[in-house]
């Protein structure tokens, strides 16, 4: 159970003064919710930090003050000057004074009452603003506030500035935060006390109420010393979440699967090619992990193409020669079938027993399908999502192979643990993303990986070029050369933000272009068909009936067509590298030499353009994930949007790597010491995993 003291925190925002349903719908906007989190609670508000400030502190006289700066003054109210009747557009304007000089506030559509009320003729006031001169004058248009000076703690000398949306001022969420401090409760210090003295570090209480109140323009730095606790706050969470999962995925009764390599001999022997060097280290890793009596789950890593299907199969023959079953998913329909069909051929010359379950099989089929499973008659099976659900049930799974991790959640992934006996299946999870090692670790925790690092021999470079979209012509007619002499292309239109043009309009309309260059040997796949319809195109392609395939981004992930030597994005502007990298790595799979052709609307940002030239210059997958994480800079870091990882509330901050590391190891050391954290700091440590909402290792400790 949440600890009680935090119970507040995980209110609505509504139950926040001033904050009703119409403002939190605004808020929704505004701040980034975590996943399933429908209305925003006032933890959320304190998740939503400012960017900046306003400094008022300025407080000279009127004669000493500078136009063009935000002051903060005291003066009388001398006399009201309402416009003249009749012209409408004329400010109202309010003549006040200090000892100094004087300075007209000024009014435009102004409420009359509402002036004479805030300021009272003879009566003093602190305004503050920004300060204009307006001929010889000085004035100050709408003062920003405007209180008595018996109110004056009422004005934030450091206004904070959060980030906003139409319609939700920075007045209402100022307020809101400062209510939201308030409910931080005193908590027992979490961190080591000497790590905290020596940087210097608020607690966690008084880090969020100098980021919400601060006192000083610098403590709403990433690099100030608040910012920097809580950053480290949420990595710690986040290991110690991860160190926790993974402990108690290593305690529970795994299962070691040995084979007699007699399944695995035949496959090898039916292989067109020799394993790379990498694959078989791979493989060694992974048939060690899963001959231990521990729950394996590990990661294989590899750039598309690098031959991850052969590797998951060989794995998959393991288990099976151990007498078991597994299971190998995909996350969509087409990848599932396209593996049916790599390993169909090398199942049927080893005799392994492949089956497929999709969302279609349905009715009498699947029932029989599913009687098969039940009865240990399929060795394999194949599939997507479906493979989830309740009625899927195995007589056997020791191992189970997920495809592109990013599109599943560590949910679905426990979800098929679970179906083995005692949930106790090995999981591999293959991922074509080359994950940077910081990545991996915060998402990750020190899962085991294996990387394939090798192209298998005899793939050619792929030419990689940008190019501005008006050489789009002369590149179709390139293009026409190149299909006479059998190439085969993909042609990628992505989704064109902020135009009314949907993506798959604009597929289409390339679409019905391209048909009148090259005739009908163009297809176009995009994820509003059907099923059938989808697999029917691809197979097309893929039988090389088809030549030219304008897709939306749906082929991005895992499709295999070797004789496919052309790809063309269209706004590559608009992707990110992994994006791009992914995408190329459906070319120059064949013999032929390939291409990879940018189109891109000019002109280009910094950020772009440096993209752009890292893909001409390298296909080295790990190479452009780390200059991804460094373009997009720490905190998209973590590429979590794009990849589905969860993303940080405070960690994107410089010095991120050694917090990270230092939070791995401190997290390491604590599980160690107190794997179950009853002890004093890990009862301590408890409150911040419910804090940063780490799910996953709550619900864990909470079944202990
Ligand atoms: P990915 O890692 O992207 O999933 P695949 O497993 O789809 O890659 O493999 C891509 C292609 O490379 C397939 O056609 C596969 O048969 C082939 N392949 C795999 N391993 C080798 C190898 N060692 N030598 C040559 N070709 C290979
Ligand atoms: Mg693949």
């Amino acid at each position: 159970m949440r600890p009680a003291e935090l119970t507040p925190l995980f209110a609505s925002a509504q139950s926040l003064t001033g904050i009703g349903p119409r403002l939190v719908i605004l808020m929704k906007k505004a701040l980034r919710l975590p996943p399933g989190v429908s209305e925003p609670r006032v933890i959320d508000l304190l998740w939503h930090l400012p960017t900046g400030v306003i400094d008022r502190r300025a407080e000279p006289a009127v004669a000493d003050a500078t136009p063009g700066t935000i002051v903060t003054l005291k003066v009388r109210v001398l006399k009201h000057k309402a416009p003249p009747r009749g012209n409408a557009k004329a400010p109202y304007k309010v003549a006040v004074e200090d000892d100094s000089g004087r300075l007209d506030l000024v009014f435009f559509h102004a409420e009359r009452k509402f002036i004479e009320r805030q300021l009272p003729v003879g009566e003093e006031r602190y305004i503050s603003g920004r300060l204009e001169s307006y001929g010889d004058n000085l004035q100050m248009a709408h003062p920003d506030y405007i209180v008595a000076p018996e109110a004056r703690g009422e004005l934030p000398l450091l206004e904070p500035v959060y980030p906003l949306t139409a319609g939700l001022s920075g007045k209402v969420l100022i307020k809101a935060a400062r209510q939201a401090v308030a409910r931080v409760p005193e908590l027992v210090e979490w961190q080591e006390p000497q790590w905290v003295q020596q940087r210097g570090w608020p607690t966690f209480g008084e880090a969020l109420r100098r980021l919400h109140v601060p006192e000083d323009a610098a403590d709403l730095s990433p690099g100030s010393k608040a910012w920097q606790r809580l950053a480290y706050d949420e990595l710690l969470a986040g290991q110690l979440a991860l160190g926790l999962v993974r402990q108690r995925t290593r305690a529970q009764p795994g299962r070691a699967v040995a084979g007699d390599k007699s399944i695995a001999r035949r496959i090898v022997a039916a292989l067109p090619f020799a394993l790379t060097g990498s694959q078989t280290t791979a493989l060694k890793e992974i048939a060690e992990d899963m001959a231990a009596p521990h729950r394996m789950l590990r990661l294989l890593q590899g750039d598309v193409g690098s031959g991850k299907t052969v590797v998951a199969l060989l794995a998959m023959a393991i288990a099976v020669e151990a007498g078991a079953q597994t299971a190998l998913m995909a996350p969509t329909e087409v990848l599932a079938r396209q593996h049916l069909e790599t390993i169909e051929p090398l199942a049927a010359a080893s005799g392994l027993r492949v089956a497929v379950l999709t969302g279609r099989e349905k009715g009498k089929a699947r029932t029989a399908l599913l009687e098969r499973l039940a009865a240990g008659e399929i060795d394999i099976l194949l599939g997507t999502h479906a493979l989830f659900q309740e009625d899927v049930v195995f007589k056997d799974l020791a191992f189970a192979v997920i495809d592109e991790q990013h599109r599943f959640g560590v949910h679905q992934r426990l979800a098929l643990q679970a179906k083995g006996k005692d949930g106790g299946t090995n999981v591999l999870v293959m991922t074509a993303t080359p994950i940077p090692r910081t990545l991996l670790m915060t998402h990750y925790g020190d899962l085991d990986v294996s990387r394939l690092t090798e192209k298998p021999a005899g793939r050619k470079p792929v030419v990689t070029k940008a190019l501005p979209v008006d050489a789009m012509e002369k590149l179709i007619a390139r293009i026409k050369a190149q299909l006479a002499e059998g190439a085969q292309v993909y042609w990628v239109c992505p989704l064109i933000e902020g135009s009314d043009t949907s993506e798959l309009a604009a597929a289409e309309e390339r679409y019905a272009h391209l048909v009148q260059q090259f005739g009908d040997c163009v297809g176009l796949l995009h994820g509003a068909m059907s099923a059938q319809a989808k697999d029917a195109t691809m197979a097309a392609f893929a039988a090389n009936e088809l030549q030219v395939l304008v897709a939306t981004t749906v082929i991005e992930v895992g499709v295999n067509v070797p004789n496919a030597n052309i790809m063309v994005i269209e706004h590559a502007e608009r992707f990110g590298l992994a994006q791009l990298h992914q995408l190329r790595g459906r070319v120059g799979r064949g013999s032929r030499e390939s291409f990879c052709m940018l189109l891109y609307k000019p002109p280009l940002g910094e950020t772009a353009e440096a993209r752009l030239k890292m893909m001409e210059e390298t296909e080295d997958g790990f190479l452009i994930a780390e200059k991804d994480l460094e373009l997009r800079g720490g905190g998209e870091v973590l590429g979590a949007r794009q990849s589905g990882l969860p993303e940080f509330r405070v960690a994107d901050v410089p010095g991120f790597e050694m917090l990270l590391a230092a939070a791995r190891d401190d997290a390491r050391l604590v599980l160690e010491t107190d794997p179950e954290l009853s002890g004093p700091r890990g009862r301590a440590l408890r409150p911040l995993l419910y804090l940063f909402e780490c799910d996953e290792a709550v619900r864990l400790f909470r079944a202990a």
